[in-house]
């Protein structure tokens, strides 16, 4: 499986790191030994000192599918939940202002922890979704999936014009404003409309 990451896909976010709003999606990938499942712990690469979360809904791809039409891509997901896209900001930054790739950024091993997925269809607009990020029971980040610029369908339909999709694939959103760095000893709690569906500690 593979997995794909959207960048700025909400516009407060893209503010709050001075970027420009994109008229099309910026699209990342990171392999799946960056998967974590069944809320394991997260541990701090040596290799950075300012990770950052990212709250993201997280969707999974149901079927194989090419050049998916966006007025079809609805049927190409099934299952979503919460994840955190782990950002080494700082090896970011870097390959920003030099304008290198960011797979060290945003890639590496275990940066990409994955709640327990739900049906979508317990809910009755995936477009009006709450989610919201507590860190040591404080709420650090909140969105909604209506603040996205692209939507689902059309992320879907957009990678497949470059990716064959394939069952079990993930696709991580974006993040709503507020990302920040974590540390060693934070316990992450992350909800999808009030129910909890991530909790993990950084080591
Ligand atoms: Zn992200």
């Amino acid at each position: 499986m593979k997995i794909i990451g959207i960048g700025r896909n909400y516009g407060e976010h893209a503010k709050e790191l001075n970027n420009p709003v994109p008229s099309q999606p910026i699209i990342f990938m990171k392999p799946d030994t960056a998967l974590v499942k069944g809320n394991k712990p997260f541990f701090y690469p040596d290799f950075s000192s300012d990770v950052h979360h990212e709250l993201e809904i997280v969707i999974k791809i149901s079927r194989v599918g090419k050049n998916i039409l966006e007025a079809f891509a609805n049927r190409y997901f099934e299952e979503l939940t919460v994840g955190i896209d782990f950002t080494a900001r700082d090896i970011q930054q870097k390959s920003k202002e030099k304008g290198l790739p960011w797979e060290t950024a945003k890639a590496f091993d275990h940066s990409a922890p994955v709640g327990t997925f739900v049906s979508k269809s317990d809910y009755p607009d995936v477009h009006q979704l709450n989610f919201g990020l507590m860190i040591n029971d404080k709420q650090v980040q909140s969105g909604n999936t209506s603040g996205m610029i692209f939507t689902f369908e059309y992320l879907i339909a957009y990678a497949s014009r470059f990716f064959t999709l394939q069952m079990g694939d993930l696709i991580f959103t974006g993040t709503p404003a507020g990302v920040g760095p974590v540390k060693p000893g934070d316990h992450l709690v992350a909800d999808l409309e009030g129910k909890v569906l991530l909790d993990f500690e950084v080591k």
